[in-house]
């Protein structure tokens, strides 16, 4: 099963991960994160396919997302 990870003090909360999954697996939290902005998390992590989409869209590569074993790294950017 897909798994997806957020750095949460590198989210920005602009929310743009939540808006283009296609499985709506992300939120907004309601708490902060240690920059003060509202972070993104995956609450529905057993919907996720794997299709990368957030780690993609996210202009602060605070996402990585693991696929049949392969770790998508993206934090190194
Ligand atoms: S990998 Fe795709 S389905 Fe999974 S959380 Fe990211 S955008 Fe949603
Ligand atoms: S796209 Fe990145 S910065 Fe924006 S809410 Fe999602 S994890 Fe945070």
């Amino acid at each position: 099963m897909p798994r997806v990870r957020i750095d949460r003090d590198r989210c920005k909360g602009c929310g743009l991960c939540v808006n283009n999954c296609p499985q709506s697996v992300l939120e907004m939290s309601k708490e902060i994160n240690a920059k003060g902005y509202f972070y993104s998390s995956p609450v529905r992590q057993h919907h996720c396919i794997g299709c990368r989409i957030c780690a993609i869209v996210c202009p602060d590569v605070a996402i990585e997302v693991a696929v049949n074993g392969i770790q998508y790294h993206y934090f190194a950017y």
